[in-house]
């Protein structure tokens, strides 16, 4: 009991776990005991309204409730901000067809292993596996250059092999992290012409949504490099998880709330109160919470006691990467200007800017005439265009599609997107490794304060950034509650105290 009263009180309560101050160390435990005995109170313990209160309905959340399910506890709570199962797997009906803002690739694997797999697999889900060398390379001019973008790309295939390889064995030999941008140069990569960038760009920045400079090389060990599966299914991507709730959820259920943003959480060793935007509180012996890293950077919700400092560290630490998707829309009878390929590449000195274009009409997705083009930014290009206005970005997307095409081109009818980094139930698309996070900061990320439990797509060390992370931590952290019900519950006492971080 004590260790909980220590981790569960900030700052302070540092000073027992030093040997050489025991006087010190005796005045600061009773004065560590009455706080946390004062916060404890608030949390009343005669009325409960579920066992577990899961904060989220995403994947994690879903995971998490099949998971109380399968093992015969039913009396969870599911508290959801938005209106809707799914969270950051988020479809739109624009320009006559369903499309994702959000997830929009299943990542390949075995369906034995890989949860998203088995679900698309189970529910049918409609798209095609992406054909990474339908490609096309355009300067700014437009010129195609995808000759020689084949021969440089050679030069950067040897270095993320070689990348990939040194990640391993840093992983292996325990030894420090480095970015990905210093692994690709000991590799012999220095891209310093604009299709150069826009090829580091498709294999790093459009998929972990940040420079290379701020992606550890280590979290690059765990990529797939695997066949990814693009879903075009009407039902939406989150029909696999909207499935999964219908299993065990019927219409109705009162365990499922909709639009209770969570604002407060107070939390001790014996059960969670939370209160939501519209004034109702719901208490339970455990809360499982899932929203973003995004969500618990912002401080849109409080925490009482407040985190210790070694949680918040790790929260501050990681970096929440934006990807958004552009997706314009052509009036019916446009006869298409751009390429055939799947995916259209533009080298420009910019990096970054409009750099991957998406051909929906490709052979396998859309209809030809559906006249729905997507362009993806990331990082920065992101957090620049998510201030925008719809117009000032669709003048610009097409002042730049008339480069690469030329005047004639009509213009796009209209635009949609998906601000990912102002969207108060987000703050940012997904998680990304910053260099240097240890087995030890996972652990802390993941770590309960008390009976508050933490999952989330940043808290799976081998999939974050994908849907299969939020599927593994809601199994992960429901289970670990189903254990603690049991009387075998997970404290985790922070390591290096004397750094100053475990407060
Ligand atoms: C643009 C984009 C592209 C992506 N591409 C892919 C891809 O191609 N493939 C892939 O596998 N993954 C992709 N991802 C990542 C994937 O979507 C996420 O990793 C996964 O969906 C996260 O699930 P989660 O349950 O952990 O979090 P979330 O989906 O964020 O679920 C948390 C839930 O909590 C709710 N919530 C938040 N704050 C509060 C609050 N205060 N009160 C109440 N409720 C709250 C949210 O509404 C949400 O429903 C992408 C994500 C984005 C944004």
């Amino acid at each position: 009991m004590q260790r909980i009263f220590i981790a569960a009180t900030p700052g302070l309560c540092r000073g027992v776990r030093n040997p050489n101050t025991h006087m010190f160390a005796l005045v600061l435990f009773v004065a560590c005991y009455f706080r946390t005995a004062v916060a404890m109170q608030n949390v009343t313990l005669e009325k409960y309204d579920a066992e577990v209160l899961i904060l989220g309905a995403g994947a994690t959340g879903i995971a998490a409730a099949r998971t109380f399910h399968e093992h015969g506890l039913e009396d969870f709570l599911i508290l959801e901000g938005s209106t809707r199962v799914g969270g950051r797997v988020k479809e739109v009906e624009f320009g006559g067809k369903v499309l994702e803002l959000g997830a929009n690739w299943v990542q390949p694997g075995d369906p034995r292993v890989n949860p998203v797999v088995a679900l698309a697999k189970k529910y049918g889900l409609k798209g095609k596996v992406s054909d990474w060398e339908s490609r096309m390379v355009r300067n700014a001019s437009g010129n195609d250059i995808s000759k020689e973008g084949t021969a440089r790309e050679k030069d950067l295939d040897k270095a993320m092999d070689f990348s990939h390889k040194l990640a391993w064995e840093l992983l292996r030999d325990n030894k420090s992290d480095i970015s990905l941008r210093a692994a690709l140069r000991l590799g012999g990569w220095n891209p310093k012409t604009p299709l150069d960038k826009i090829l580091e760009y498709l294999h790093v920045d459009f998929e972990y949504g940040d420079i290379p400079y701020v992606t550890s090389l280590k979290s690059s060990a765990a990529v797939n490099n695997g066949k990814a599966f693009f879903v075009t299914d009407q039902r939406g991507f989150s029909y696999i998880l909207k499935a999964v709730v219908d299993e065990f959820i019927k219409e109705g259920d009162p365990r499922l709330k909709f639009g209770k943003v969570v604002t407060h959480v107070k939390w001790n060793d014996r059960g969670v109160e939370v209160r939501c935007h519209d004034g109702t509180t719901y208490r339970a012996p455990f809360a499982l919470l899932t929203f973003s890293i995004g969500v618990l950077q912002n401080g849109v919700v409080k925490f009482e006691p407040p985190m210790p400092a070694w949680k918040r560290l790790e929260i501050e630490q990681f970096d929440m990467a934006l990807y958004t998707k552009i997706f314009l829309k052509f009036p019916n009878g446009t006869k298409r200007f751009w390429d055939d390929n799947e995916f259209i590449l533009h080298a420009h000195p910019r990096r970054g800017f409009y750099p991957v274009w998406q051909n929906l009409e490709a052979r396998g997705l859309f209809d030809e005439g559906t006249n729905i083009l997507l362009v993806t930014v990331t990082g920065e290009e992101s957090r620049r265009l998510e201030y925008e206005s719809d117009d000032f970005i669709k003048t610009e997307v097409m002042r730049v599609l008339r480069h690469l095409y030329g005047n004639h081109i009509p213009n796009a009818e209209d635009i949609t997107l998906h601000r990912w980094s102002q969207d108060p139930l987000f703050f940012g698309a997904y998680s990304n490794w910053p260099v240097e996070v240890s087995t030890e900061h996972h652990k802390r990320l993941q770590a309960n304060l008390g009976r508050l439990y933490f999952g989330g797509e940043a808290t799976d060390p081998e999939w974050n950034g994908y849907v299969e992370a939020g599927l593994f931590s809601g199994r992960r952290e429901a289970l670990k509650i189903l254990k603690c019900r049991k009387k075998d519950c997970e404290i985790y006492e922070p390591k290096d105290c004397g750094k100053g971080d475990c407060g």
